[in-house]
């Protein structure tokens, strides 16, 4: 039996909150997280918001060993008039759900998980910053807590929603990245768990990054785990190429995350008329469509940056540098119109934010 009450406990002692200006990613936290707990006889139960504390966990529980575990992101934003705002939250909350099948991991209520969201988030109001380009981060993980050392699904499990207030991603304006085409390592198989959000894809991603970011590159393209020869995503993007009259983007296929900045790009894309298209895509041809000068523009897309355009992507010996290494205007006018609405300063015609 699944019981739904949320229970609130504030803390006494109140965190110094940090100077909005000096935000860096993920290092500061809020005074209160929400946590859940799941058992084999109570479902998920004991849902509520308490003080932010560090977790009692048993060294042997399994998520220690074997890695069974799922998070999200997403922000919450500042309105115009000091309202939270959240960036489709059903997508991340029904994502985490799919990542859950692929872990055996039983399924959340969405529904509730939103209700729990949206209550921290307004215990935690005055943590969002207000300066232009900064928010704060929703970060729920569900970890497996069954102490055995057997290779199973675990028995218990516990989910943990923290927030951290986030600084601006770009903070002299949107800015081109440098990308270089990972041909050795792969971050996902088909089959395997790429498309589900969970810590061992980003575990398996660490090298090929640490390469990278000696050689002087942000982040890599990955290629897909067999042929190494489809274009999958870029670091923890998902990625877009303006080739000719159309905006190409892999399409999905079990190994690339599904991401919600993903979809709005495409639905926002077609709302103005754009053609997309969602198919594979190889490095040779985008080669191939680059040297006969058709790559007009390529960027990424994420919950972080929401746009990051790629001024320069280096393959091997080949080296591609799209609309001159500068923004594109598709890319510009893709940012300025997602962050307006996150922000809740235009006009929002697919009722994106709540
Ligand atoms: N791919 C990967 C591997 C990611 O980790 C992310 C970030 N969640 C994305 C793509 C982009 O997804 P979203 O737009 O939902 O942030």
């Amino acid at each position: 039996m699944e019981n739904r009450t949320l229970r609130v406990f504030k803390t006494t002692t109140y965190r110094e909150k940090p100077n909005s200006d000096e935000l860096a990613f993920g290092r500061t936290f809020t005074d209160h997280m929400f946590v859940m707990d799941y058992s084999e006889s109570e479902g998920w139960h004991d849902a509520k918001i308490v003080p932010y504390e560090p977790l009692k966990v048993d060294p042997a529980a399994m998520v220690f060993h074997y890695g069974q575990s799922v998070f999200e992101g997403l922000k919450a934003y500042l309105s115009p008039k000091g309202e939270p705002l959240l960036f489709r939250p059903r997508k991340n909350i029904a994502r985490l759900n799919q990542s859950n099948e692929r872990l055996c991991i039983p399924p959340i209520d969405e529904g509730f998980l939103l209700h729990a969201l949206k209550q921290l988030i307004h215990i935690e109001k005055d943590w969002i910053p207000s300066s232009e380009g900064t928010s704060l981060y929703v970060r729920p993980v569900i970890i497996s807590t069954e102490p055995f050392l057997g290779v199973a699904p675990s028995k218990q499990y516990k989910l943990v929603v923290i927030l951290s207030p986030v600084g601006a991603y770009y903070k002299e304006g949107i800015n081109p990245i440098k990308i270089a085409v990972e041909n050795e390592y792969v971050r996902a198989v088909r089959g395997g768990t790429g498309e589900a959000k969970t810590g061992g894809n980003y575990a398996a991603s660490l090298k090929a990054q640490e390469i990278a970011a000696k050689d002087g590159y942000s982040q890599v393209l990955w290629l897909d785990g067999i042929e190494k020869k489809y274009i999958e995503e870029v670091g923890s993007m998902n990625v877009f190429f303006k080739i000719g009259d159309e905006v190409v983007t892999p399409q999905l296929n079990g190994s690339i995350l599904n991401g919600v900045t993903r979809s709005s790009v495409i639905e926002m894309l077609e709302h103005w008329g754009v053609m997309v298209n969602e198919r594979k895509l190889t490095i040779e041809e985008l080669y191939y469509e680059y040297q006969n000068g058709n790559v007009q523009e390529a960027f990424g897309s994420g919950t972080a940056a929401v746009i990051s355009p790629i001024g320069q992507l280096d393959w091997n010996e080949h080296q591609m540098v799209f609309n001159g290494g500068k923004t594109g205007t598709l890319a510009k006018k893709l940012y300025d119109t997602l962050t307006g609405i996150q922000y809740g300063q235009i006009d929002d015609p697919f009722n994106w934010v709540e």
